[in-house]
Order: C-alpha cells, then structure tokens, then sequence
C-alpha cells in the first residue's frame, strides 16, 4: 500500500527501457529482465571476446554479461550508470555476473579483482567509478578480495582532447601504472571494466600488470558489462 502511494506520487522507471515500473519491480522491469541480449560467453572457451586478445596480450578467460548495441537498452543502462547518477545499476549488474561466474569453471581459481581505473580528475566530476560497484559484487560473488590500490591511471584523456586522434591513441598505452606489485606474485586477476570495444584499454592494463609482475606467473582474466559487436 504505502509502496502503491510512493509509485503514484514518485513513479519509478525501468533504467533500461524507462517503462513504468510495477510495484513488484525494481530498476529493471520484468520483460528487460528477460530479454537483455546476454552473451553467456562465462561457459564458452574461445568465445569471441578471448578472439579479440589472441596475438596481443595473453589473457585466459574473458567475458561481458550483454552484447551492446547502438540505441538498445544496455547502451541506456550504461548511459544511466555513467552519465545520470544511477550508481547502482553496477550493483545490480555485479551481482547478476557475480552469479553467473561462480557458476562457471572458468572463473574459480581467480585469485583477486581490479577494477580498471579512472583517473583522478575524472572520478572527481563523475562522483564514482562506474565500474566499482560492479566489480565489488563480483569480488562479494566469487568470495575473493577487491584492490582499487594496484592499477592506477595517470592521464586523464580530457586533458588530451586537444591532441590528434593518432597520437591519443599512441598515448594511451603509456596511461596507466601499478603500485603495490608484490601482492601480484603468482595471483590468477579478474581484470573489470564497463564496456569492451577495441580492447586497447584492456590491453594497456594487462601489460602494465605483467611488467610489474615480470615472471612470477600472473593470470589475467577479463569480465566486463558489455561488449561492442
Ligand atoms: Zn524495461
């Protein structure tokens, strides 16, 4: 009752596709539920997001909860988590993954989880990282620890709006560094971001990680929200 008198007054709309949401529903109605386009890529070797890495970056596993499409509702989803304050859709979506992966063969021997960062300037005007809250319900799912503190950015890419497409992209391997290296020594990572398209961000990281870990067998393997098709 008091729940019907909230909605009347305040409606409550689906973060995906802004349909009025019942009384028993929650962020996400029932039908968006059913019919987000999930990739099930956890259960899949060789899946077309572990393609994307082959002779770039050594990567074991590597997964996305929903294939991202231009104008669909998982590109409003992560429009509304980026861009509109709904932090806690990355909870919703951690914790759907997080399930999903602890279901999985592929994902139990992962060790800990990083989140890829943002920089400092970045985390200042958005409030959060986009991707913590995600990547903590995984780590709550799969029972393992979240550091934060290792894989830090060091430029921001809107400092760099002004330079050429080319050399920003030349600039972007050299953007992130890690601290805190020993915890790394033979760990099996969960590297998390929100959306995979070129997997050069992806890539930039897990480099920097082995540098840092060089020759004390790390792992690393990937999840993300999305992935671009
Ligand atoms: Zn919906």
């Amino acid at each position: 009752m008091i729940k019907n008198l909230h909605n009347l007054f305040f409606p409550e709309f689906c973060l995906a596709c802004s349909k009025y949401l019942l009384d028993n529903e929650s962020e996400i109605c029932t039908s968006c539920r059913h019919e987000l386009p999930t990739t099930g890529f956890h259960h899949i070797k060789n899946n077309p997001f572990e393609k994307v890495f082959y002779g770039r970056v050594k990567i074991e596993h590597a997964t996305a909860l929903f294939f991202f499409q231009k104008k669909g509702s998982v590109q409003q989803l992560l429009h509304n988590l980026k861009y509109r304050g709904h932090e806690r859709i990355g909870t919703l979506l951690g914790k759907w993954l997080g399930h999903e992966l602890s279901q999985s063969d592929y994902y139990n021997a992962i060790d800990l989880i990083i989140p890829v960062p943002l920089h400092k300037a970045r985390l200042r005007q958005r409030g959060y990282n986009q991707v913590e809250k995600f990547a903590q319900e995984i780590a709550v799912s799969l029972g393992v620890q979240y550091h934060s503190n290792i894989l830090i950015k060091t430029s921001s890419t809107s400092t760099q709006v002004f330079k050429k497409r080319l050399e920003r992209l030349n600039s972007s391997k050299a953007s992130f560094k890690v601290i805190n290296a020993d915890i790394l020594a033979g760990k099996h990572i969960l590297l998390v971001d929100d959306i995979i398209t070129t997997g050069a961000t992806i890539e930039a990281c897990a480099n920097q990680l082995f540098t840092a870990n060089f020759n004390k067998n790390l792992k690393i393997s990937v999840a993300t929200m999305a992935i671009a098709q």
